[in-house]
């Protein structure tokens, strides 16, 4: 396998070369046959909505997005297209190429002109369907195929940013964006070839896309928990999702080492402003073996972060979080084919203070809106990196597991059961 070689590129491989990563027949976290189908509802974010972590995240939660006047109009135009995401299927279907993997190849093709990153197919198991809308109402696992896009959030404004600062939940808002405008043209697309298709998309979808990015052949489960890891984009990416019945031909998993990368490196959990990312071993959670993190405080931090909107340190201070230059593309290449190369990596990764605030690559405003009014940021996070800490001696995470969750039509806060998630059984 040669990483560098990219030279012509027939247009359905895209412009980072996955295929010379290897594949798997299985992915690299386990997956058991026992998963269960969650709610909207026990998501973290409509928890705090529904005041389930308390009165301030039940407020924040509706502004800790639009608090910033650039993320704010970036939600507005994304949650514009969500009337976009389903429509009717042309009864007629379209003369469509016969083999398969031609009609992979074209889909493929047509992500990557609307300038996806990076694309991969799969089967959607009736595990990545969630089990009922935000209503209460029963989704229905209704088609057999997943088109999974990622999306860049793009290098240097991420190096620019602390991860937490008044750009943060932007980087996030103009991936979603770009994300939901490629899946609603595809899947209007696969719909007017007499196929059914529904964009998933971060502002509405029916499925847990984090299983569908490792089905795909997208990345691997990493430390920071139930986020992927791509080897070119690291973690610096968002999904969007096109469930269809388009026959394709699914992609396999992949694996790069990063299950070995971060046994050893612990920079996620160490960076992490609220500590809710993992220093441990995995443990077994909803039927995968993961590194889990406690999904509510990193919830309760991003939505009441009062020195910026949202955040995503994590992301960005990983190795992996690169720029995809030659001696990047070195440093992963040693990741991949020389495992006992981790630790120098790792060591080295902390002495270049890889991670670090670049303020040259600053060029956005703090800008808040408070009190109805929009000012200058109050606070500001410029945090930088603090290689000296320590894994502290306990660390507990919560496991907020199905049977603690609240019942998928529970309208009222349902206040989360901390002791009971912390219990050692689950
Ligand atoms: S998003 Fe922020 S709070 Fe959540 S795990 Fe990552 S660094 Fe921690
Ligand atoms: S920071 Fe290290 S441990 Fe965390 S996800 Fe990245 S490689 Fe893995």
């Amino acid at each position: 396998m040669n990483i560098f070689s990219q030279g012509k590129r027939p247009l359905h491989l895209g412009k980072y070369p996955m295929e010379k990563i290897r594949r798997v027949e299985q992915t690299t976290t386990r997956i058991t046959d026992q998963i269960p189908r969650v709610s909207k509802r026990a998501n973290f974010f409509n928890r705090a909505r529904f005041g389930d972590l308390g009165d301030k995240p039940a407020q924040e939660v509706r502004r800790f997005v639009t608090k910033s006047p650039l993320s704010k109009a970036l939600d507005v135009v994304a949650s514009s297209q969500v009337p976009l995401q389903d429509g009717p299927v042309n009864p007629q279907k379209a003369p469509l190429p016969e083999d398969p993997q031609e009609l992979t190849n074209h889909i493929k093709a047509l992500c990557y002109f609307l300038d996806a990153d990076v694309v991969g197919m799969c089967e959607a198991p009736e595990y990545v369907w969630y089990s009922h809308d935000l209503q209460g109402n029963p989704i229905q696992a209704r088609h057999r195929y997943a088109i999974v896009l990622l999306i860049d959030q793009g290098y240097e404004t991420m190096a620019g940013s602390s991860g937490d600062d008044w750009i943060s939940s932007s980087q996030s808002y103009r991936a979603y964006l770009k994300g939901s405008t490629i899946a609603c043209i595809v899947a209007d697309y696969i719909r007017q070839l007499g196929y059914e298709a529904r964009a998933q998309t971060d502002q509405d979808s029916e499925v847990v896309q984090t299983p569908l990015i490792l089905l795909a052949g997208l990345g691997e489960l990493s430390r920071i928990g139930e986020v992927v890891l791509n080897p070119f984009l690291g973690p610096r990416f968002k999904s969007a999702v096109i469930t269809t019945n388009l026959p394709l031909v699914p992609d396999q998993p992949i694996d790069f080492g990063l299950q070995r990368f971060c046994q050893t490196c612990m920079k996620c959990a160490r960076e992490c402003p609220c500590s809710a990312i993992s220093f441990g071993d995995k443990v077994m959670f909803n039927g995968y073996e993961m590194w889990k993190p406690d999904v509510e405080a990193c919830t309760r931090y991003r939505v009441t972060n009062p020195g910026g909107s949202s955040c995503g340190r994590c992301m960005k201070v990983c190795p992996f979080n690169r720029e995809n230059l030659l001696h990047h593309r070195l440093a992963l290449w040693l990741a991949i084919h020389v495992p006992a190369s981790h630790p120098l990596l790792i060591w080295l990764d902390d002495f270049l203070q890889h991670g670090r605030r670049q303020t040259k690559w600053k060029w956005w405003l703090d800008l808040e809106y408070r009190e109805g009014q929009l000012k200058q940021a109050e606070r500001i996070n410029t945090r930088d990196l603090r290689p000296q800490r320590k894994a502290p001696k306990h660390q507990v995470i919560p496991l907020y597991s199905i049977e603690v969750n609240p019942p998928p039509d529970f309208r009222e806060a349902f206040p989360v059961k901390r002791g009971e998630a912390l219990k050692p059984d689950r």
